[in-house]
Formats: structure tokens, sequence, C-alpha cells
């Protein structure tokens, strides 16, 4: 017999020493499954769905940058949040994408259970996929929950990751020019 999301919740709870049937904790189990469910709901979307055609014509061959994307997620490792922001820009070849589906990408991967380097990672390889592009950069600067309130207790780090393809990779130029338009060059 498998148990619900609810009923696992609390077992958990019961697993931490309380008393899943005082008052404050009633409705605890239902409405953490209900909250968890909703951080991870990246797994019920697809990147077809997201895109779902914004794909446009365009001879604009110039960088696109959509920078402080705000990004929420939980660590594999840990179950706990960690939070920032990305950064994505890619070189259209004929091909560009609407803009809120970028934002949209990010979220899917994030609202995944996760780690930094393996959403960098995937959401530069599917806006190379989507767009065809001649380059994708992602940049994402987070903080972890799980560094910040137990193990090191390190308040204040940040960690930063990054993908370059194509052009960013193979030209400086083309990297600083990204890395600078997104405040992160000296
Ligand atoms: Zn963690």
């Amino acid at each position: 017999m498998t148990l619900s999301l609810p009923q696992h919740y609390r077992e958990i709870l019961v697993g931490l020493g309380e008393d899943p049937d005082r008052e404050g904790l009633l409705d605890t189990p239902k409405r953490a499954a209900k909250a968890m469910q909703y951080l991870c709901h990246g797994y019920e979307q697809s990147v077809e769905d997201i895109v779902n055609g914004a794909l446009f014509a365009s001879d604009n061959d110039e960088m696109v940058i959509v920078k402080d994307i705000e990004l929420y997620s939980l660590c594999e490792h840990h179950l706990l949040p960690f939070i920032g922001k990305a950064h994505v820009a890619y070189i259209p070849t004929g091909k560009v994408l609407g803009l809120s589906k970028i934002a949209r990408i990010v979220d899917m991967f994030a609202r995944r259970l996760q780690i930094q380097e393996n959403l960098t990672r995937q959401i530069a390889d599917t806006i190379r996929e989507v767009t065809s592009a001649a380059g994708v950069a992602v940049v994402i600067e987070a903080q972890h929950m799980c560094m910040m309130m137990r193990g090191v207790e390190k308040q204040n780090s940040t960690m930063i990751t990054s993908v370059m393809l194509g052009a960013f990779r193979d030209s400086s130029t083309t990297r600083q020019e990204f890395l600078q338009l997104i405040g992160r060059s000296k």
C-alpha cells in the first residue's frame, strides 16, 4: 500500500517527534503536500507546451538578452530552496523566441528538484534546441538555503554557474559583451 503525499507528510511530522493531531498541525500534511506539488510543478510541463508556436521569423542576428529572471528552485540533495536570478542570452539565426517564453523555460526547469549546475545546462541546451541559435549563454546566481540554514551556515555566499555554447564559447568578445550587459565583467 502506498501512502499519498499528505500521508507521507504526516509520517514526517511523527518522525520529527511532533503530534500530527494537535490543532496547529491538523491541516499541515495537506497544505505541505500542496505546496511541494506547486514547487515541483515543472514536472508537469514540457518545452513543446511552453513554446507553443511562439517562435518568430526574424533577420535579427544580434544578441538577445533577458536578465534578472527570478528563480526559485529546490536542491535535490536537501529539498531546500535555492533562490536567485538567471540571465539568458542567445544569438538568433532566423528565429526568435517570444520574450516571456525564456522566463517560462527557466521556470519549468527550476520547478523540479535540481542542482544549480544541471539547471543552468538544461536551460542553455533547451534554448539552443528550440531556436537553433548561433550561441547561448546562461548565468545563474543563487543562494542556497542548505548552505545558509544548515551545514556551513554561510549567509552571504552566492553560487554562480554559467554555460556558454557556440559563439559565446568561441568568441571572448561576444562573451565579454554578454557579461558586461549583465553587469558581471570587470
Ligand atoms: Zn542542498
